[in-house]
């Protein structure tokens, strides 16, 4: 019986002879890899409050915490850093615990907006007895309505504007941002869950921290760590309150490995970060321009993306289908993306491949019912990561 470990094999083997463009998705190096499969996979560490471990055998496992928290300090200039949480959601329940009592609102921007569906309706609010109002937002220029959010924050007098965005392009202006949330001591929290390998690389949203209270995220999508989240903040009482509203209130062990592995991701991004970061935003306004050449509709022409996503327009539909049938017909040629319509390049690019045009015309063949999956698989296999040591 290896039934499952059988499967491992093959979904390796699947996605290593594939081209991955989801924008939500990144690529392991192999020391990152290899502590996620480390002895730390299956041990405990933790520190009581009276400063003593409750479990034994964590002389290197204690250490390897403090190094990755120092490391993410320095990578994001923050005083604090939070690295338990084990996703980008559970950072963002951290944080709102943190900042918010029963009964208060918050704004955050909607889900039919590129918003992330969490902050919303019968998921975080519901749990947490919050109410949540949209930020007003222009979606067709993909910017926060300034004037608008300016009324809405004095009718809703929130203790939190949370930004951010899962469907995310366009930087926003932090500083109109803080000082309207500062008519009515707002706190701001900047969720860059897609986007914390950008803002560590300074390419997207450089003072994401400066004018927010906290910066959380995922550390796996753009960032090059495995699966996880974290809280950065500059301010001592809120990660004191951070810290207490993580273990043993949204979750207990916060996976060792994990830790280990993002430690080696952030020594990575302090290294390659700014270099990776660039080409990845280069790639996807590339990209963008080169599928509009090429007549597959990409929203925001001319400029097209600032970050690592490319959205593809619903217009496609009438000639492509809709984004299911988009993605289908391209994962029948090897070329992996999601069902949204989203397009992203932080992988490809973090394999060493900048040559956009060419991925426009595998993407625009596949689309019009040529078979390119052979094209793929050897463009697949001449790639290897960049960006590691
Ligand atoms: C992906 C995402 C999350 C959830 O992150 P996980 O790491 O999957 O828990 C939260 N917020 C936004 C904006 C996201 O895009």
């Amino acid at each position: 019986m290896n039934i499952l470990s059988d499967l491992v094999n093959k979904h390796n083997f699947y996605r290593e002879s594939t081209l991955n463009l989801q924008a939500s998705e990144n690529v392991l190096s192999r020391p990152a890899r290899e502590a996620l499969g480390a002895d730390l996979a299956s041990r405990y560490s933790h520190i009581m409050d009276s400063g003593i471990n409750g479990y034994g055998g964590c002389k290197y496992s204690e250490e390897i915490l403090i190094e990755t928290e120092n490391l993410m300090k320095k990578l994001y200039g923050s005083k604090y850093a939070e690295v338990k949480t084990i996703g980008g959601h559970v950072a963002a329940e951290v944080a709102i615990l943190s900042t918010m009592n029963k009964k208060e609102n918050m704004l955050a921007i909607g889900e039919n907006c590129g918003g992330y569906t969490g902050y919303f309706g019968n998921y975080i609010p519901s749990m947490f007895s919050i109410n949540s109002y949209e930020i007003p937002y222009d979606s067709e220029n993909q910017e926060i309505k300034y004037e608008e959010l300016e009324k809405v924050t004095k009718q809703v007098n929130p203790s939190v504007i949370l930004l951010g965005q899962s469907f995310f392009v366009k930087p926003y202006d932090m500083k109109r941002i803080r000082e309207i949330g500062d008519e009515c001591n707002a706190r701001i929290i900047y969720d860059g869950s897609h986007v914390m390998g950008l803002i560590a690389g300074k390419q997207f949203q450089p003072d994401a921290l400066k004018y927010s209270d906290i910066l959380l995220g995922s550390t796996h999508k753009t960032f090059f760590g495995p699966q996880g989240g974290i809280a950065l903040t500059n301010d001592e009482e809120l990660w004191d309150r951070m810290s207490f509203n993580t273990v043993w209130k949204t979750m207990d062990n916060y996976h060792l490995n994990r830790i280990a592995s993002l430690g080696v991701a952030a020594e990575e991004m302090l290294q390659f970060g700014e270099e990776y970061a660039s080409q990845v935003c280069k790639n996807s306004k590339q990209l963008g321009k080169a599928l509009n050449e090429y007549e597959i509709e990409v929203k925001y022409s001319p400029w097209y993306s600032y970050s690592h996503q490319v959205h593809l327009s619903p217009e496609n539909e009438s000639r492509f289908g809709n984004f299911l049938k988009i993605s289908q017909k391209l994962e029948e040629n090897g070329i992996i993306t999601d069902r949204e319509g989203r397009i992203g390049t932080a992988e490809i690019t973090r394999m060493g491949y900048n040559d956009m045009d060419n991925m426009a015309s595998l993407i625009k063949d596949a689309l019009s019912g040529k078979n390119v999956k052979n094209n793929t698989i050897e463009l697949r296999k001449s790639l290897k990561i960049k960006y590691c040591r």
